[in-house]
This record gives C-alpha cells, sequence and structure tokens, in this order.
C-alpha cells in the first residue's frame, strides 16, 4: 500500500465530496426517509490492528440488510450444509424483494442475502427457540463481534418495517406454503424485521465483519467464529449476490465481497486485509448506496485489495 490508511481514507473522501448527498433515501420504510441524505461515513480495521475513520463514522444508521451477513452466519454453525438445501447460492437478476422466481423454484429462494432467503435463514434461528429469544441471540452475537454492548435495534424502525410489510409477509407466507418456512410467519417477522432494524455505527460495523477478513477467526480476541472454509463461503456468496440486482456491476467497480441495506450502509471485506463499512444514505436506482459504492471503488484502487 503506497499511503498510510489515513491518507488513503482522506483522499476517498476528498474524491466523493461533490456527490456527497446525492442518491435518493429509501422511502417504502417511512422511518428510513427521515434521515439526512447528506450524511457520509466510513470505517476501516484491519487485521493487523489498524484503524481509520473519517465523517459521521460514529453516528448510528439502520444496518438493514448488512443484517443478512450475521444471521446466514448464525444459521450456518446452527445447521451446516443442510442450510443449503432450503437456500440457494445464485445470484437472481431481480429485485431483493422478488417473488416470481420463488413460484418456479418450489419455495426455494436463489440466495440468503435476498428477501425471501434472509426469511428462511432466520426461519432457521427461530427453530427450537422464541422469537425473543432469536433476536436476543443476534444482537448478543452483534455485541460481541463488535465488542460494544450498546447496539440493539430501532423500535421505531422495526414498527415502520411491520407497518408496510405487506411483501415480506408474502414471501414468507408463500415459502410456508411450500415447507420451506416452519415456523409461524408472524414469528418469523417478528425476528426479521428486528433485524434488519438494528442500528449500528461505520466503526461498529467494521468491527463486527472483521473475522470475515481473517480467515473467520477474530484477530483481536483470537476467537474462531467460523471455519476457514465457512468465511470463505461467505465471502462468495457476498461477492456473488451482496448486492442486489447489481452484484456484477460491484464486483466489477469494487471487486470485493459486499453487502449493502437500504439504510445507506455497505459492508465491504478485503479478505487477509481489512473489514470496511461506509454508510451514505442516498441509494442508487438499484437500492445501493450511491456515495457508498464510490467510496469503496475509490478505496479498493488505492490501496490494492480487489480479489481480482
Ligand atoms: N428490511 C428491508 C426489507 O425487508 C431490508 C431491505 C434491504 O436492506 O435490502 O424490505
Amino acid at each position: 500500500m503506497p499511503q498510510d490508511l489515513s491518507d488513503i481514507v482522506a483522499e476517498v473522501c476528498r474524491d466523493v465530496q461533490n456527490e456527497i448527498g446525492t442518491g435518493r433515501v429509501a422511502d417504502y420504510i417511512p422511518a428510513l426517509a427521515k434521515v439526512d441524505p447528506r450524511k457520509f461515513g466510513i470505517s476501516i480495521v484491519t487485521c493487523d490492528g489498524k484503524t481509520a475513520n473519517a465523517g459521521d463514522a460514529d453516528e448510528l444508521f439502520s444496518i438493514q440488510s448488512v443484517s443478512k451477513i450475521f444471521t446466514l452466519t448464525l444459521a450456518a454453525e446452527k445447521i451446516g450444509a443442510a442450510l443449503w438445501e432450503r437456500v440457494g447460492r445464485e445470484p437472481t437478476g431481480s429485485a431483493f424483494n422478488s417473488i416470481v422466481q420463488l413460484e418456479h423454484e418450489s419455495g426455494i429462494p436463489r440466495n440468503p442475502l435476498i428477501n425471501a432467503g434472509a426469511i428462511v435463514v432466520t426461519d432457521v434461528l427461530l427453530e427450537g427457540n422464541g422469537p425473543q429469544q432469536t433476536i436476543d441471540s443476534i444482537i448478543a452475537f452483534l455485541r460481541r463481534r463488535a465488542d460494544d454492548d450498546t447496539i440493539q435495534f430501532d423500535p421505531e424502525v422495526a414498527r415502520s418495517e411491520t407497518e408496510t410489510g405487506d411483501r415480506n409477509a408474502s414471501l414468507a407466507h408463500f415459502m410456508r406454503g411450500f415447507g420451506n418456512v416452519k415456523g409461524q410467519v408472524a414469528d418469523v417477522l417478528h425476528v426479521y424485521f428486528r433485524q434488519c432494524a438494528i442500528t449500528m455505527s461505520c466503526r461498529q460495523l467494521a468491527r463486527a465483519g472483521l473475522y470475515l477478513a481473517h480467515a473467520g477467526s477474530d484477530p483481536v480476541t483470537g476467537e474462531e467464529v467460523v471455519s476457514e472454509a465457512r468465511a470463505r463461503r461467505i465471502n462468495a456468496v457476498m461477492m456473488t449476490c451482496g448486492h442486489y440486482d447489481a452484484s456484477g456491476d460491484f464486483a466489477f467497480h469494487v471487486g470485493l465481497p459486499g453487502k449493502s441495506g437500504v439504510g445507506g450502509g455497505i459492508l465491504a471485506i478485503a479478505p487477509r486485509h481489512a473489514s470496511i463499512a461506509v454508510w451514505s444514505p442516498g441509494l442508487n436506482e438499484v437500492g445501493n448506496s450511491l456515495v457508498g459504492s464510490l467510496a469503496l471503488e475509490r478505496l479498493s484502487a488505492l490501496t490494492g485489495w480487489s480479489v481480482f
């Protein structure tokens, strides 16, 4: 790497400065529409202990679909390879909340990072546990990973999602009709909406994802979170499916496994190097953070961290 990490982050911030405030804040979940589109934060944690933060890196935002990486981790740990009998690992080419493919594919969602797939993953976590216990265990996992006991969900966002969650409810009922959701739909959605409504800062999120950059283990605590093989697979799914219908475009421009959420956050993993979180609420037409994606593209170019 040619320069110091903080110089690189400063350069990334300068490069995206003129774009900040562009894009459209998600408004299909009313509570998200209130967020200031001019926010921008970035945090990097490297496997060898360096950190760099800039902008609104300490401000909490709704992690939304970024939560799907952590529930995928927990479900893979819970049932291992059996998970892949209930959810695929192929990109979709259709919208994150689409129902059309599910009919042709007998209620087995294409991948765990679209809504249908994430709902199945949440159902796996729910099996044998109550809804409260399940959301508590997801939050406990994030608190451990981020080394921060303050992490929680935003009840207003959870309520807003519940009130407007008809498409997710449809997906869940449809899959239950195929036997691929086993719990009660109300319970599965109770957990799913709360996991999406978890709020974290870029600093917390980057720290939480570090095990994926470090072959499954936390370089700070030494804890093995998942095996090396499993970390590789989660990264593979992030690379191929993490950016909705624009996952190919993200791979092309950024070249890092990543997962975005409609709150404007993106978690990106530079294997063997670093975990990176960016946040900027304005989204592009496919629903990925516009400035966040640009910032990661610049970061990847400046660091040479692209996996390609
Ligand atoms: N809670 C959102 C939904 O289910 C998540 C969407 C996203 O971030 O992709 O619609």
